[in-house]
């Protein structure tokens, strides 16, 4: 065992006397093992990650510090973090925040934590979409769940205009605080929607098409579900279940998008592993055109964008 570990795992559970103190790489060394030893992937990632939302340091700023010794309040509230992620618990539900793209979004239990692979669709729209920053745009975020692609888009296109849709009240309600802080409520709509019911709703009232779709639809398979991790059983069940075969959203949102897109509008989606070819067969079946697959970075079919025909 490495001794520094050795000397701070028998501080840590040491009753720690009023002046023991621990430096940030022994703390953070400690967190760690502790991780690794569950067997938690990218365990000193994390530990890392925990420790900088604990003590409010920046990443270089904690690498600084290393030697200095953690503040006795942030000390405890790490060391019962470490606790609850050593069951399993996702760490930014213990935290209350995940990062993603160039934002820091509140997350709670009850709505999705952003994954770093559906950056990918952020980027590519980005890329690939062709809108201007200038441009005034309309789009809708199919799902939202924290609100994490909308948001980031939302501050890319500052004249961009979004509507947020979820299922789910509690996604919505974590959306709203996402979007109040980064001062984005002005140009948001909100809506409680079963896919597009609440868009069709609306349209009724007030006929009108968006410029884009963008969505992380649940696409889950059965099959999938016998080898995930543990933590993903925290997160809501109807963000991540896509049926049988995982693709039963897809179906559903590809035969309704283009009712609600302007002609030549896009629709950007996350697919999951082995699903890209099934999508895009479905795309095509329902007159999209300028079909394109890309690759997330770990080279899996993971973003798809189209337009309506129509
Ligand atoms: N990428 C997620 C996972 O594999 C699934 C997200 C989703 O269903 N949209 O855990």
């Amino acid at each position: 065992m490495n001794p520094l570990f050795q000397a701070t795992l028998s501080k840590v559970f040491s009753k720690p006397a009023p002046f023991q103190s621990f430096s940030i790489e022994e703390i953070l060394e400690w967190g760690k093992k502790e991780l690794e030893f569950l067997g938690i992937q990218e365990a000193a990632a994390e530990a890392e990650k925990l420790l900088r939302e604990v003590s409010g340091c920046s990443r270089p700023a904690l690498y600084l510090k290393a030697k200095q010794p953690v503040e006795a309040k942030h000390l405890k509230q790490y060391r019962q973090w470490i606790r609850l992620r050593k069951k399993r618990i996702p760490s930014a539900y213990i935290s209350g925040g995940a990062y993603f793209w160039n934002e820091y979004l509140e997350v709670r239990e009850g709505c999705l934590i952003p994954r770093p692979e559906t950056e990918v669709l952020v980027e590519r729209f980005i890329d690939v979409a062709g809108f201007s920053k200038e441009k005034s745009f309309r789009f809708l975020d199919l799902g939202c769940g924290s609100g994490a692609i909308g948001i980031a888009l939302l501050r890319y296109f500052q004249n961009a205009r979004a509507t947020f849709l979820d299922i789910s009240e509690a996604a919505l309600q974590i959306t709203g605080k996402n979007l109040a802080r980064y001062g984005l409520l002005a140009r948001s709509e909100i809506l409680r929607s079963d896919l597009f019911e609440a868009a069709r709703n609306v349209s009724k009232v007030n006929p009108k098409k968006w410029d884009a779709i963008v969505s992380n639809p649940p696409y889950l398979s059965r099959r999938d579900w016998e080898s995930v991790e543990p933590e993903i059983f925290f997160e809501p069940r109807q963000a991540l279940d896509g049926g049988e075969d995982g693709l039963v959203f897809y179906d559903r949102i590809l035969r309704e998008a283009a009712e609600f897109l302007n002609p030549g509008g896009w629709l950007a989606v996350e697919v999951g592993q082995g699903q890209a070819a099934s999508v895009a067969e479905r795309m095509q079946r329902n007159s999209f055109k300028e079909i394109r697959i890309f690759q997330d970075y770990s080279k899996i079919e993971r973003v798809l964008m189209g337009q309506a025909n129509c």
